[in-house]
């Protein structure tokens, strides 16, 4: 948002003038351009998160031909206005008072901790410095207020460490090209530690500590966060099922003794193609299968990212029924994928009286 501001309005400086300047065709052009793009940001990446729920290309077509779906116009809406006005118009509010990272962050730092930083005992006492002055009884700091006018949450570095501050650095550059510019050395703003600081100010050497029980610490957590994360990626299914048992009867005892279950069987194929599936039961000898709408072997096509639901009935004749308890006997359903031949199941129970 601030690339696109600076490509409309100019530098800051050009920006403080615009906003000064009364209200005419160029500052309304700009103004308009620059929200104009907020928002066509808002929904390039508002419609980006809308289409990770559908098949993508899919819900595309039907945004440019107006069929898609009222909710998915809902929720494109929100994200592209939540988008516009938490990046475009709230901004660094969002970083300050919505964002916990600031107090995580501030929780984490210890005296070690490589932070920006001022380096104080080097810049003061600040002040404007002319060419061909000398250096003598004064600090390096020359007061050009360079690093604040970069600094996208508006603090001032020098005022210390700052609950704001987001490390993007941007005001290590700033001041090391007007070190360049005035002839002193860089890093008058820099990563740096409350211990090395504390050192350097007494004439002592930097000293870094990155070995100690807090970096093990978080090292290990970080570890272990991506070991449960490659796991739960490696165990991730690409076919669900799941199984719904009627309960309102919860059997039905049929003329000729056998007893019927109902269930409610639905398969998620999370693949980009079509698949068919077979159901079947196990676990339950005798059992006899069928699906509602469905002519003897039960084949299941469900599309491309799509949920396909069924109703199924498990039915025991009394010979098999005798050989289970009264009561419930687990058994499961199995969907076997026609192209890969993979097995999805789901254990559920069957109920005689
Ligand atoms: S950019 Fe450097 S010299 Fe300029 S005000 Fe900031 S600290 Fe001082
Ligand atoms: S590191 Fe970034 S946020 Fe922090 S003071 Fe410097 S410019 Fe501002």
């Amino acid at each position: 948002m601030v690339a696109v501001e600076r490509i409309w309005q100019g530098d800051r400086n050009a920006r403080i003038r615009l906003d000064k300047q009364p209200w005419g065709p160029a500052k309304v052009f700009k103004k308009g351009m620059t929200h104009v793009s907020y928002l066509l940001i808002g929904l390039l990446t508002g419609g980006a998160f809308t289409l990770y729920f559908r098949d993508a290309p899919t819900l595309v077509g039907e945004f440019v031909t107006g069929t898609a779906p009222a909710v998915a116009y809902l929720f494109l809406g929100i994200f592209t206005a939540t988008t516009y006005l938490l990046g475009g118009i709230a901004r660094e509010q969002v970083c300050i008072y919505m964002c916990p990272w600031p107090r995580i962050q501030g929780a984490m730092f210890d005296r070690d901790s490589m932070l920006v930083s001022y380096r104080e005992f080097r810049g003061e006492p600040r002040g404007p410095h002319k060419k061909g002055d000398g250096w003598e009884g004064r600090g390096d700091c020359i007061d050009c207020k360079a690093c604040l006018a970069v600094c996208p949450m508006g603090i001032d570095i020098r005022d210390g460490l700052q609950l704001e501050c987001i490390q993007c650095a941007l005001c290590i550059d700033a001041c090391n090209e007007i070190m360049d510019r005035v002839g002193r050395p860089r890093g008058l703003i820099a990563y740096d530690t409350f211990r090395s600081l504390e050192s350097e100010e007494k004439g002592g050497p930097l000293r870094l500590n990155i070995i100690r029980p807090r970096t093990m610490l978080y090292s290990g957590l970080i570890a272990l966060a991506s070991v449960v994360v490659l796991i739960a990626a490696a165990a991730k299914t690409v076919v669900d099922i799941n199984v719904i048992a009627e309960r309102n009867p919860l059997y039905v005892r049929l003329s000729d003794g056998s007893v019927r279950n109902a269930f409610t069987v639905k398969i998620l194929n999370k693949l980009y193609d079509a698949r068919t599936f077979v159901l079947s039961v196990e676990g339950l000898a005798g059992a006899d299968l069928s699906v509602v709408g469905i002519e003897g072997r039960p084949e299941i096509s469900v599309a491309p990212d799509g949920l396909r639901e069924i109703r199924a009935y498990v039915t025991l004749a009394p010979g098999p029924l005798a050989g289970i308890p009264s009561g419930a006997t687990s058994f499961d359903f199995v969907a076997r994928d026609l192209a890969d031949g993979r097995e999805t199941r789901r254990k559920t129970q069957f109920r005689r009286p």
